[in-house]
């Protein structure tokens, strides 16, 4: 069914069975990933996970070790990445040092059969979209790094591709110019209808840009979902810890309560919502996020060992029962060395399986 309404049901990217090896390297074992419409994704996880090769293989730089790639119903496997309608924003930007802004952006279209003035016309049009339209005929090198990473993008959006790919753009950038472009980017995606997939290993970041996260670990997805899901019900005590750095206090599962389980931790048994499918005698995880912790009158005894001042709060770092907790607090803080009570609410923690 190949009309309209068939192409918009199906998502707009589909990997299957994704593998690739470097030698005895496997980078990327086994993804299955689809990609909605009009969507803003990042593909998060630490150094080393396979972010960029899954990107590269998208993009057509690195060919298929197995498995499949779909856009818009379409296999993408054999087209070379110059003829796949998708593009690519590089970390180091890869402008043309010798040519102006125009230049570089119209680059983006020179392999069209469009007429000069067309092509011209269309590339200032891109510019204007990320508001570089006044430096059209600047060099590179006379831009500052957020403005380079501007010019790259209008490149990389001026014909149009379906699919834009962005592998750690912003991480030449200084903090404040990249919660600025994260603001942009985003506004940008929203504005053009585009579908972003977006690698970084910042975990802020990805909260601030994505409608979905997919999470990423030893070359495989780890879990997938909607910042707020992930944040609030991580499958894995990876992905609490990788996400918000929640404490993980391992436990075992006594039973199952309506939606919730019965936990035994070295803090004693609490009754809290989780992850489906853990069995009665499984090993799992007790996640406590710093903000869902608080120092009460009661509850367990903990040393305080440190306390951060981070201006609207103080971030302390408290031990019991041999495992570190994180706690915000807000107001005068109790002193290092100082004993103190933690309390949570079991219906605000969450738990985890211990490894996917
Ligand atoms: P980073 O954020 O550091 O770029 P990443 O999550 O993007 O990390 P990849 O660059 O995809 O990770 O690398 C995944 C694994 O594959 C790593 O172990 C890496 O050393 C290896 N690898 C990547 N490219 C090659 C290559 N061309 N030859 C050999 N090994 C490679």
């Amino acid at each position: 069914e190949n009309t309209a309404a068939g192409r918009r049901t199906r998502p707009l990217l589909e990997a299957i069975a994704l593998y690739k090896s470097y030698g005895s390297v496997q980078a990327v074992r086994g993804i299955d990933l689809a990609l909605a419409h009009e969507s803003y994704v990042t593909l998060l996880g630490p150094s080393g996970c396979g972010k960029t090769t899954l990107l590269r293989m998208v993009g057509g730089f690195e060919a298929i070790g197995s498995g499949t790639l779909m856009l818009d119903g379409t296999r993408l496997d054999d087209l070379p990445a110059n003829l796949r309608p998708i593009n690519t924003v590089f970390q180091s930007y890869a402008l043309f040092p010798h040519l102006t802004v125009l230049e570089n952006v119209a680059f983006g279209l020179s392999y069209r059969s469009l007429p000069k003035d067309r092509i011209k016309a269309r590339a200032r049009e891109a510019l204007a979209t990320v508001r570089m339209e006044a430096m059209a005929d600047r060099r590179p090198r006379q831009l500052s790094g957020g403005q380079q990473q501007r010019v790259a993008l209008a490149r990389a959006i001026v014909n149009e591709p379906r699919l834009l790919l962005l592998d750690e753009p912003l991480s030449a950038l200084d903090r404040r110019m990249r919660k600025d472009m994260q603001i942009e980017l985003k506004d940008l995606q929203r504005r053009l209808g585009m579908t972003f997939l977006h690698v970084t290993h910042d975990q802020e970041e990805a909260f601030a840009l994505s409608d979905r996260i997919v999470v990423m670990r030893d070359g495989r997805i780890e879990q997938q979902g909607a910042p707020g899901d992930i944040y609030a019900r991580p499958a894995t005590a990876y992905v609490a810890d990788f996400i918000g750095g929640a404490s993980c206090l391992p436990g075992r599962i006594l039973g199952q309560v309506g939606k919730s389980y019965a936990i035994e931790t070295a803090l004693g048994r609490h009754v809290v919502p989780g992850v489906s499918g853990l069995s009665v005698g499984a090993r799992a995880v007790l996640c406590l996020r710093s903000e869902k912790v608080a120092l009460g009158e009661t509850g367990t005894p903990a040393h305080v060992t440190h306390a951060v001042y981070r201006g609207a709060d103080w971030l302390l770092e408290c031990v019991a029962g041999g495992q570190i907790f994180q706690v915000t607090h807000v107001g005068p803080p109790p002193a290092p060395g100082e004993t103190v009570r933690l309390s949570f609410d079991p219906d605000r923690v969450w738990i985890a399986r211990e490894a996917a």
